[in-house]
């Protein structure tokens, strides 16, 4: 293996899914949700997958579904051509490693901000490129919120492109349409590229509102907008992602795409078409259970000793393992399944200042209520 990808040999929902199995745990690590999603998608691919429709799409993706992309995106009141804006990539995990390796080579820079995704800091690497980590600052209220000093000073010369995502995973936040006004402030004062990681838009709760960088001042044309139907749609397994940008960046991105894997998915896509369509009622459904769900679990973990931080979309809720007299989140974590029946991410497994965060576990509230529950009650042994 080569130096560069050294550190990234193997990941951290693999290796705590597989301890998750071992102990016969509850896994609330690795996010993925226990039910299915809307019924007329799934009835859809199976047509598909019956009807034929088994082979290579068009590269950029099948037409109905970049068009049904499109039409979603206005819903943020910004239009993209389906034709030459608009991509469809395996899941948006290629997406980001797509846009990453087109945009970026040796000797740029990449400011990511911390706690990220883990597929980032790889992608960065794969493309030879160097991340400049930013963090997080704790506003009043103690919603997390981007170090916009930290952003500031982290720009140089050789700083070419932002990533961001929000709704954030780990930690459940959401960027305000002020702080991301200023981040694309700066993104056209230094001419940045935005890569924007917005996989988890819809599942965004208590009247949060998930405010896409590309809607924002001189940020549409430089802006790689990313998002999958993976969250909305409770079909992680099935890769569909897709990006949305001006004409040169889809261009670049696809190609990247092409090479990696050129197409996927076939004969999902026009499900996901549809269910972009048809399905968006189902959807807010879907939030308004992890809303309660988010509730349910947090309430769950402040009983069994926690100190829970607030949640404001996504997955996952974090919380801070010291007032049961642990010390080290990551610890915990790897001795979790074992002695509980749990599994649970340490988010220090997502930073470089693992000391910064070494006391917040990320638990995945998309899950059914008696799961949250059982969850919730072999914790409270902790105590
Ligand atoms: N970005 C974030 C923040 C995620 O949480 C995930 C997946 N869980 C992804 C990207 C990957 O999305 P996909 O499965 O569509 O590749
Ligand atoms: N996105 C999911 C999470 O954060 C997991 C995705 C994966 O397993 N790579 O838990």
């Amino acid at each position: 293996l080569v130096p560069r990808l050294r550190p990234f040999t193997s990941t951290v929902f693999a290796e705590m899914t597989a301890l998750a199995v071992r102990h016969d745990a509850v896994n609330l690590g690795q996010g993925f949700p226990d039910t299915d999603g809307p019924a007329g998608m799934l009835e859809q691919a199976k047509d598909s997958l019956f009807g034929g429709d088994n082979q290579y799409p068009p590269g950029p993706g099948r037409p109905e579904l970049r068009a049904a992309i499109a039409r979603h995106r206005q819903r943020y009141g910004t239009s993209y051509d389906p034709d030459t804006e608009v991509l469809v990539t395996a899941g948006a995990t290629e997406a980001i490693a797509a846009a990453l390796l087109a945009l970026t080579e040796a000797g740029d820079e990449v400011i990511v901000v911390e706690p990220y995704y883990d597929s980032y800091a790889a992608a960065v690497a794969m493309a030879g490129a160097q991340r400049r980590v930013i963090g997080l600052t704790e506003a009043g209220d103690g919603r997390l919120e981007l170090d916009l000093d930290a952003f500031r000073a982290a720009i140089t010369p050789r700083t070419r492109a932002v990533l961001l995502n929000s709704p954030h995973n780990p930690t459940g936040t959401v960027f305000s349409r002020e702080q991301l006004t200023e981040v694309a402030r700066l993104c056209v004062e230094h001419d940045l590229i935005a890569i924007t990681d917005e996989v988890y838009e819809h599942l965004v709760f208590d009247g949060s509102e998930h405010v896409p960088l590309a809607t924002l001042p001189g940020m549409r044309t430089r802006t790689v907008a990313i998002s999958s139907a993976g969250k909305t749609f409770n079909c992680t397994g099935w890769k569909i992602g897709w990006v949305c940008a001006s004409p040169e960046l889809v261009a670049a991105v696809k190609a990247a795409k092409q090479f990696i894997t050129f197409v996927s998915g076939g004969p999902l896509q026009p499900a996901v078409a549809y269910a972009l369509e048809h399905e968006l009622d189902w959807v807010e459904g879907l939030r308004r259970d992890l809303q309660e769900k988010r509730d349910r679990l947090s309430a769950g973990l402040a009983d069994a000793g926690f100190d829970v931080r607030p949640s404001f979309g996504t997955y996952f809720v974090t919380a801070d393992v010291r007032p049961l007299g642990f010390s080290d989140a990551a610890e915990l974590a790897w001795a979790l399944p074992e002695r509980v029946g749990v599994a649970a991410v340490p988010v220090q497994v997502f930073t470089d200042h693992p000391d910064e965060w070494k006391y917040l576990l990320r638990f995945a509230f998309c899950k059914q209520n008696e799961v949250i529950d059982e969850a919730v009650g072999r914790l409270r042994k902790l105590g």
